[in-house]
């Protein structure tokens, strides 16, 4: 091994990101509870678009990606020159770490945050600074205790995975009031269109000069297959996110499918409609079964097992049935396991075998 050849610092404490699982040896026909994913994945017109791309797929795709910020600006009513659009939302947060943090400055981001602010962090060398929450729920003053004159970025989704918990817009603006002048806010609003009537902080975006909001086409608007995000904030901010962006980050594709989703606000509707009705039934259901949650705002459920052995045994129990949920150690939660709100039928499952695993212990 040539010991001269080595990654740049950081890098190599990056514990690799493990997806949720999709299946389970000798098991068929899983239901898969364990990315969040739509169960009635995306539009009809998305999928149209879909199928008539293949027209173009001999032709560099848009740099600019005009039309779909278009699209975006007009259904949020937002100023599309200040929309950026990525690979996922996960490439927005690059973008931010990349372009704002390196050696010596911090990244904060909370206790059970998502983990790609931590690996963002290091991959750009970084620091990573974790900040406990109070309840499984982002505490303001403990963000804010935690930032000092090297703190660069500010990590808050809001739902919060694999939480489920939000804080107040109220909240969040005095968050973005209290931070030092040198940092930003990222809201990370992969969840946002669960929550009714919540504009994922888009209005504080478009007012102050620190704040950021993250986006995504991978949760509600069912495309999580097909890479897909955005970002909004102050234009000198998203200015600088282009300057690194890859000028074909997007396929003609993506382009056309996220905006044949985005103009089709009724499906946004009716799927979080349901998602809510069978996110209450669930949390209901597991609750009787002695299995407690945080009131959820997004399209999962934090369950809560005895111990961490019990919520192993339960992952154990599930993955027998063909249910397939996700294990939150990483999470800093080992005795949590997340479950996706799926269709009706899927929540009947895993509550059912849940029942039966309480029932045999
Ligand atoms: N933020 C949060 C809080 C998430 O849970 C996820 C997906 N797990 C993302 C961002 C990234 O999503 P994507 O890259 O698919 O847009």
């Amino acid at each position: 091994m040539n010991d001269q050849i080595r990654p740049q610092p950081g890098i190599l404490d990056i514990a690799l990101y493990e997806g949720g699982k999709a299946s389970v040896a000798g098991v068929t026909n899983v239901v898969k509870l364990s990315s969040n994913e739509n169960p009635f994945s995306c539009c009809d017109r998305a999928k149209d678009a879909f199928q008539r791309s293949v027209h173009q797929i001999h032709r560099y795709p848009a740099t600019d990606h005009a039309s779909l910020r278009d699209a975006i600006g007009e259904v949020h009513r937002l100023n599309a020159g200040q929309i950026i659009c990525g690979v996922g939302s996960d490439e927005i947060i690059t973008f931010l770490c990349q372009a704002y943090a390196g050696p010596k400055d911090e990244v904060v981001f909370t206790e059970h945050g998502f983990l790609m602010y931590r690996i963002s962090a290091l991959a750009v060398g970084a620091t990573p600074v974790e900040v406990a929450e109070r309840e499984r729920t982002t505490d303001v003053d403990a963000i804010l205790t935690a930032c000092n004159r090297r703190t660069r970025l500010v990590f808050v989704a809001n739902p919060n995975n694999p939480t489920g918990t939000m804080i107040s817009l109220a909240e969040i603006e005095r968050l973005a009031a209290g931070l030092p002048s040198q940092a930003i806010l990222v809201l990370d609003g992969a969840y946002a269109e669960f929550v009714e009537g919540y504009d994922g902080g888009a209005e504080i975006a478009s007012r102050r000069e620190n704040v950021v909001m993250t986006r995504t086409f991978s949760k509600i608007y069912g495309l999580g297959g097909l890479r897909i995000g955005w970002g909004y904030g102050p234009k000198a901010i998203i200015d600088v996110l282009n300057r690194i962006r890859g000028p074909f980050n997007l396929s003609n594709t993506q382009l056309d499918v996220a905006e044949a989703a985005m103009r089709d606000q009724d499906w946004v509707a009716r799927c979080r409609s349901e998602n809510t009705r069978m996110r209450h039934w669930l949390a209901q259901a597991l609750a009787e079964l002695g299995v407690p949650s945080d009131t959820s705002s997004a399209n999962f459920v934090l369950a809560r097992f005895a111990s961490p052995d019990e919520a192993e045994a339960c992952d154990l129990f599930l993955q027998g049935q063909g249910l397939i949920v996700r294990r939150v150690t990483s999470y800093k939660l080992p005795h949590c396991l997340r479950i996706t709100v799926g269709d009706e039928s899927s929540c009947r499952r895993v509550a059912h075998a849940i029942g039966q695993f309480k029932g045999v212990r």
